[in-house]
């Protein structure tokens, strides 16, 4: 078997909801000095690095290296203050169902815009962290095919066959988008951002609401 699998991390992995994102949040809010720096920007299936500029432009605020570096700090911080919490837990059967792929010997990576150091905390929490064997990130490119051209040098570059079929695995329209432009195929999963309608709308090859439903397809034998 010599299959890759690129999954998405929030509403795909983790389960997203009103506190996923409170330490990036919080950690905005400290560097601004303010309460709701996050207040009506979409941050669904974006780069945590292209929301941060965004939040910089609406306070009039040009972007530089040090300021980023700044927010870094902060968010590593609150990324550890809520590390015993319960605000990052596994959506849908994602925990078993990787553990098992990752037992049948899957290459598994990530393609998402939180950043490493974000992905690392909150899979860590979940216990699957140490199935991926590396992905593209949010501070890999501001736009989702960057972050995903990114993760597919990197896996690249560590295998040395090339891949008989690549899957991307996520819950929006752009993870479908993001699986075409690799070339992959694509299975959308309706328990994150996206509806079931409007995932079909962009014609995903699978369309599931459970990992489980993908038994037959990556774990029969
Ligand atoms: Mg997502």
């Amino acid at each position: 078997m010599n299959t890759l699998l690129f999954f998405d991390i929030n509403g795909t992995l983790i389960k997203r909801d009103e506190r996923t994102d409170l330490p990036y949040s919080n950690a905005v809010n400290a560097f601004l000095g303010t309460e709701n720096a996050m207040k009506g920007v979409d941050t669904s299936a974006r780069s945590d690095k292209d929301v941060f500029m965004e939040v910089l432009k609406r306070h009039k605020m040009d972007f530089n290296q040090r300021k980023w570096e700044e927010f870094l700090i902060l968010y590593t911080s609150e990324l550890k203050r809520f590390a015993g919490t319960d605000v990052w837990r596994t959506n849908a059967d994602a925990v078993p169902f990787v553990r098992a792929l990752h037992d049948a010997g899957y290459t598994m990576a990530l393609i998402s815009g939180e950043l490493s150091i974000g992905a690392e905390f909150k899979l860590k929490k979940i216990g699957i962290w140490n199935c991926f064997q590396a992905g593209g990130f949010g501070e890999d490119g501001l736009k989702r095919f960057d972050i995903a051209d990114s993760a597919l040098s990197r896996v690249m570059a560590m295998n040395n066959l090339p891949f008989d079929s690549i899957y991307v695995i996520g819950d929006t329209v752009l993870d479908i988008q993001t699986a075409r432009h690799l070339g992959a195929k694509s299975i959308a999963i309706t328990t994150g951002s996206h509806s079931r309608v409007k995932l079909l709308s962009e014609e995903p090859d699978y369309c599931i609401d459970m990992f489980s439903e993908l038994k037959d397809l990556l774990l029969s034998e």
